[in-house]
Parts: C-alpha cells; structure tokens; sequence
C-alpha cells in the first residue's frame, strides 16, 4: 500500500473514533423566528429597565432541542441583533466558528440547562440592587408580591468555593456547575460580589424575574432602613403567589418600549 493511503486511512479511522474531538457540534437547526426575536427585545428590554448594561446576557433554550441554546455573541445587550444570535451545546461550545468574540461566561447558561429541565431561559446580569446582599450577611429575600418566586430563598454563591483566587469570572465549565449546583431548585442566585443569576420557564418569565429581583431588593433595602423588624412573605404565599404568575400584561408594556412605540 502507498505509505501516503496508509497515513490518511490511520487519520480518518481515528477521526471517527467515538470520543475524538470533532470541531463543532451538530446544530439543532434554525430556531423558531418568534424566539429569536423575543431574545433580541428581552435583551433590550433588560437594558432599558436597567437590569444589565454593556454587561450581562439572556439565552433561551431552543426549541428544537433541548440539548442547544441561544445568545448573542460578546455584544452589549441593546444592540443585540438576530446576526448576533449563536448556537451552543450545553458544554457551551458553539456549534460554527462564530469568527467573533463569545460571552466568557456562557457556561453560567449551559450548566444551569444541564441541571435544570424545568428552566427555558436564563439571564446573567449585574444589576446593582442585588450586589449589596451578594457581600452581606444579610440573605435576600422576598418582601413584596412580585417578588413571590423569591420566597423560597435566594442563594448566595461564593467562587473561592470553587476556584480559590480568581478574577471572578464563571469562565468554564467546572465553574458554571458549581454555580448551577449551589442554585439548586431555587428560582435565582446571588454571586458575591458580583452579580446574579436568574432562571426562568420561558423568556417572559426570566425577564420579570430579573426585574423584580432588583426592585426587591431596593425596596428590602428600603424596609431595613427603616430600622424596625421587616415582615417578610413566607415560603408558602410565595408558592401561591407564583402559580397564578404570568407576566403577559407586562411584556405586552414592555415589548411596546423595546421596539420604540
Ligand atoms: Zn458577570
């Protein structure tokens, strides 16, 4: 045999091999038209209610395939356009040459997608509110009805728990699971010092979560300074609150904003 046929038959056979690494995964396929546009307005919509600002990030599971999801590529949220729009596995890999930089910490996404098949899309965001009870000893918790899916609490995670000595970002794998897996069965998460991870069972919900996770937390801020004892909801109106939840009066409002109407 020509020793040239030889070497490309060695190559080819242990490209095939099960666990070699191929270059990018196999897409889902094009995404329903109407997710895609709902992730480019929840990504203006979380600008202009100021839950992120050049920083920050939503995905949505796709809906094709439970095992891929969408977000834009490294792009501040406002100026997000379907262009944008990516395809991952949940290792986070994409599944072409984006050609253009990626969010390094889209493995806060893909982890939490692992764990969780109940949540649809997922916000990273650093809304300001939020960090304050991110470094303090005082837990966040849900003090008014729109923030009933607070109420079973709001965990707090710590990345020298998982990395010692970092520069804070959740850029890997290993970190993103820690993440996803101290947030548990909890509707969001506090990351010290930094910002907050929000889940939701579709791109609606995450964005009023999101929302109403700042305006709890003021207003938590709000009712301390006070100085007298803060009477907060309990798990179980939180619970009820949330399975009468919708937030479609709310999306229509903010919808209209987003598209300039
Ligand atoms: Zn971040």
């Amino acid at each position: 045999m020509n020793p040239l046929c030889l070497v490309i038959g060695v190559l080819v056979s242990f490209a095939a091999l099960p666990g070699f690494a191929q270059p990018y995964p196999k897409s889902a396929g094009p995404a329903d038209p109407k997710l895609i546009e709902d992730l480019i307005l929840a990504n203006r919509i979380l600008y202009q209610q100021g839950v992120v600002d050049a920083m920050g990030h939503i995905s949505v599971r796709h809906n094709k395939d439970p095992n891929r999801y969408l977000i834009s590529l490294a792009r501040a949220p406002e100026l997000v356009t379907a262009a944008d729009i990516m395809e991952y596995d949940l290792d986070s890999n994409p599944v072409r040459d984006p050609g253009r930089r990626q969010y390094s910490e889209r493995y806060i996404h893909g982890e939490i997608y692992k764990l969780r098949p109940d949540v649809n899309a997922v916000v990273h965001n650093h809304s300001p509110g939020v960090i304050p009870f991110s470094v303090s000893n005082v837990p966040l918790r849900a003090i008014a009805h729109s923030g009933g899916f607070m109420a079973d609490g709001i965990p707090v995670w710590e990345i020298r728990e998982a990395g010692g000595m970092t520069d804070m970002l959740v850029s890997n794998a290993k970190f993103g699971r820690s993440l996803a897996e101290k947030l548990g069965d909890k509707a969001a998460l506090l990351m010290r010092g930094h910002g907050a991870a929000v889940t939701g069972k579709s791109i609606e919900y995450v964005v009023g979560r999101s929302i109403y996770l700042e305006v709890g937390a003021k207003l938590q801020a709000q009712a301390m300074a006070l100085g007298g004892t803060v009477n907060y909801l309990s798990p179980e109106e939180g619970r009820k609150i949330e399975a009468r939840r919708d937030y479609i009066r709310s999306w229509e409002m903010w919808k209209r904003q987003a598209m300039g109407k």
